[in-house]
């Protein structure tokens, strides 16, 4: 014999009845079946709403047909379907059961009191139903189906909602009243009865209870869950997507799992098969074919961590106070007063001093609990021995689970690694002596991004980056196409990185699937919404982003001063634009400091030297306690074309020209020729070698001469740019005469910054530095006489987006930099 149960979700409707009644006849070909239905899907809701409402007359009416027609509805469509169903028989069913609920509501209204019993007939009418259902599609004359009656075994304690079943007498008068079965028995879930032969309910969700009592009573060989997923997850696979399939799990861990919220089986359903050693199979009614997951005694192939589980809608109360230190019998005394008020205890903790009791419990009976403690506790409260009981809501618990974390070391650590990786706070901890299983209290709005952190870090080792671009000019155009073509190979590599939102200057346009990017510049015209530290911040939230990463692709210097608060708010940064590493002193150090509180990461490296590593160079240099000893270099990829071209003959404003036209200058080239941008990389050299230097503090000769005109559009500087020829073919000139070339070098020497034109000879290093190339030169303590040279093209687009990318990616590893 097998028992065999369907939850509500699999008799939702008339199709699912009818699968449910083919399993049920192709199984019993097999074996003689003990068939445990719930409720169709949503009628207990309904019937748990007609006792809260309590309504009479018209409303009354319109309740009761509410129900009618939900199951009419089913009625209907096993009418209309190719099968057997006795329409007839249901109806009558149907008929009797609502006149008795008419009659229940109707007493209950009358009292305006719907005393427990009588609830618990109320709630329990759905799974009657189910069985009259099922019993219309499977009893023919040819096939006899035994309807069993809880009520006549199924005895429970006198908890009437939530009751709990003696298994003695349940085994000893199911046997007698219970000798013969037909092949095909069936009994209604979530139903018992009390010494008084008052029904009783086994608490919601409490179908998966009845069907591990009855396997205990009738001796099964297996109880089966049947349910709309494939068996047990590692996680709640409606919050975690790539949440995976469970073989096989000890009684224990599922026992544990259930305890700690995972829907798919009742937490008291493990407890007597567990005992009579039956093994217990989950599987969906949908996909029968799925080999579900199985339940048994020890798994010895142990994975350390097999699953996570949340539970929601919970409240810890604690108890603290003077009063409480040393005092015996204060534990007691507060557990003693729950039992009274039957309030389920779901966790506890005590601080060491003994000065606070804490514990969760479910929601619903905190306001309970609480009235009963200050009740309990009136004196110490009044002597101000205890401070005022205090509640705090909406909360979770998040639990990891598995029998081989047992004597593992290393678990909690990265459990809560894991939980700052996702900016979430522990409230509370607890861990059972068995190890099977470590909790923590957080808030529940944080609860999906610790489970996704978490089953990450413990399940898929696979890393997002979820990341927003802000600006799409040419090194934002070419980092999304870079990106878009190394889709593949990111998930070869476990990386899942996608682009949430794009924005330029009218706003940022997003999609909470990640944007498709071959074709981002749709998106962009659709729904585009303002771009602001919020917008982004309610947009991750919502989204559960674990690891946002803000992408500015831009040089606006209003974004970059709201980095901060990107940090601040838990987003990485990732930037070739300057002008945050070159404002204030003061708000470079902001910058650090808040992404060191929130644990996020600002990285630059294309803030000099474009894709050449220079930043991480020299941080990791300075880390290992190397000092700065003097500084050259061509730090403009723009510069070195321009200057490069002066060597072979041409004029200013024909090389600036072709390099404008090449991309290879900022759109404005007067960027370039200030030696603004020049001067922005040295300063954040200077700053990444110690130095507290201020913009203002470098030295700067700008290319143009200083009476030169530089006002006026771009177009008008660029018509007057020639007046300049003949004065840099003179410098050119004289600078020849002595075998020299002019470049335009950053240098630091004895902690003074300068960006200048110099003239240089054959033998120094800058000499060959031309057509975009950048060079530096490093005399440090560790590198000399002899520096420090880093060479390489530091002009265009597709460098510059290579190295934002390489940063980008590192945003990835955070975790092994904390
Ligand atoms: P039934 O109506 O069959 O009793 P339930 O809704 O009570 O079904 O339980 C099944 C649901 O439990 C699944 O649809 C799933 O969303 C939820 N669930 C939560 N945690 C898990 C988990 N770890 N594995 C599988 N399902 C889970
Ligand atoms: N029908 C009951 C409920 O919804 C019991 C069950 O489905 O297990 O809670
Ligand atoms: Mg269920």
């Amino acid at each position: 014999m097998r028992v065999i149960k369907f939850g509500g979700s699999s008799l939702a409707n008339a199709q699912r009845f009818l699968a449910v009644s083919d399993i049920i006849t192709n199984k019993s070909k097999q074996s003689a079946l003990a068939v445990v239905v719930s409720a169709p899907q949503g009628i207990t809701n309904h019937l748990v709403a007609l006792t809260e409402n309590l309504a009479e007359g018209e409303e009354l009416k319109s309740g009761m047909d509410h129900l009618l027609t939900a199951i009419n509805h089913i009625f209907d469509g096993l009418d209309s379907a190719d099968c057997y169903f006795n329409r007839q028989h249901a109806e009558q069913a149907l008929k009797r059961w609502t006149n008795q609920l008419q009659r229940w509501l109707e007493g209950a209204a009358m009292l305006a009191y719907c005393p427990d019993h009588i609830r618990a007939c109320v709630i329990s009418l759905g799974e009657r139903l189910s069985v009259a259902i099922l019993e219309s599609l499977l009893q023919t004359d040819e096939q006899k189906v035994t309807v069993l009656e809880p009520e006549l075994f199924l005895k429970t304690n006198e908890t009437p909602l939530n009751a709990v079943a003696d298994m003695v007498l349940c085994r000893q008068l199911f046997n007698e009243t219970y000798n013969k079965l037909e092949r095909i028995s069936i009994m209604p879930g979530f139903i018992g009865s009390n010494q008084s032969g008052q029904v009783t309910t086994l608490g919601r969700n409490g179908s998966d209870y009845s069907a591990a009592v009855l396997s205990v009573c009738a001796n099964a060989e297996c109880c089966e869950i049947w349910t709309d997923v494939d068996g047990v997850f590692n996680a709640d696979p409606r919050l975690i997507k790539d949440a995976k399939l469970l073989d096989h799990l000890s009684y224990k861990e599922a026992m544990e799992l259930s305890y700690f919220g995972a829907k798919v089986l009742h937490p008291k359903t493990i407890g007597p098969i567990a005992q009579h050693h039956i093994p217990c199979l989950i599987k969906n009614t949908t996909n029968p074919e799925a080999k579900g997951t199985l339940i048994s005694n020890e798994d010895k192939g142990l994975k350390k961590v097999k699953a996570i589980s949340n539970l929601d809608e919970l409240t810890m109360i604690n108890v603290s106070g003077p009063g409480m230190k040393g005092m015996v019998g204060m534990a007691s005394r507060v557990f003693a007063c729950m039992s009274r008020e039957n309030v389920s205890l779901v966790m506890i903790s005590q601080s060491s001093s003994e000065y606070c009791i804490s514990f969760c419990v479910y929601s619903h009976d905190a306001y309970r609990a609480q009235q009963s403690l200050q009740q309990e506790f009136e004196l110490e409260l009044l002597n101000q021995l205890l401070e005022p009981i205090e509640l705090q809501s909406h909360l979770s618990i998040v639990s990891l689970v598995g029998d081989g974390m047992h004597q593992q070391r290393g678990v909690a650590a990265k459990l809560f690694s894991s939980l700052a990786q996702a900016r979430v706070n522990v409230i509370a901890i607890a861990q059972d002596s068995s190890e099977r299983s470590i909790s923590v209290v957080i808030e529940q709005r944080k609860c999906t991004d610790a489970l996704k952190v978490c089953h990450q870090n413990f399940f898929s080792r696979r890393q997002t980056i979820d990341a927003f671009v802000v600006g799409c000019g040419v090194v934002g155009s070419e980092l999304l196409q870079q990106i878009s073509r190394q889709q593949q190979h990111l998930i070869e590599q476990n990386i899942d990185l996608k682009v949430y939102g794009i924005a330029n200057s009218k706003g940022i346009g997003f999609n909470p699937e990640g944007i498709d990017l071959d074709n981002w510049q749709q998106g962009m015209q659709a729904d585009v919404k303002a771009f602001s530290v919020d917008s982004l911040k309610t947009f991750a939230r919502a989204n559960h982003l674990i690891n946002p990463v803000i992408v500015d692709c831009t040089s606006d210097e209003g974004l970059a001063m709201t980095y901060a608060d990107f940090l601040a708010e838990g987003f990485h940064i990732v930037t070739p634009n300057k002008k945050a590493n070159t404002d204030s002193w003061q708000y470079y150090l902001k910058l650090r400091e808040n992404a060191a509180k929130t644990n996020r990461l600002f990285l630059y490296e294309t803030n000099v030297g474009a894709g050449l590593p220079v930043i991480d160079t020299l941080q990791n240099l300075f880390k290992a306690g190397d000092e700065l000893v003097q500084f050259e270099g061509v730090l403009s990829g723009s510069l070195s074309y321009i200057f490069g071209k002066l060597d072979e003959g041409m004029s200013l404003s024909e090389a600036t020209e072709i390099a404008k036209s090449n991309g290879f200058t900022e759109p404005d080239p007067r960027d370039d020729l200030s030696g603004m941008d020049v001067a922005r990389k040295l300063l954040i050299m200077a700053r990444e070698a110690g130095m507290p230097l201020e913009l203002n503090h470098i030295k700067v000769e700008s290319v143009l001469p200083s009476d030169f005109d530089d006002s006026g559009s771009i177009d008008d500087f660029m018509a007057r740019l020639p007046e300049l020829n003949p004065v840099f073919a003179d410098k050119i000139e004289q600078a020849a005469s002595e075998g020299k070339v002019l470049r335009y070098v950053g240098s630091i020497t004895n902690g003074k910054c300068q960006v200048s034109i110099e003239a240089v000879d054959a033998s120094h290093p800058l000499y060959a530095i031309k057509d975009g190339e950048n060079a530096l030169a490093i005399l440090s303590r560790y590198y000399q006489p002899i520096p420090l040279v880093l060479r390489g093209y530091g002009a265009g687009a597709a460098v510059t987006a290579a190295g934002v990318f390489g940063d980008l990616l590192r945003t990835q590893a955070w975790k092994q930099e904390m």
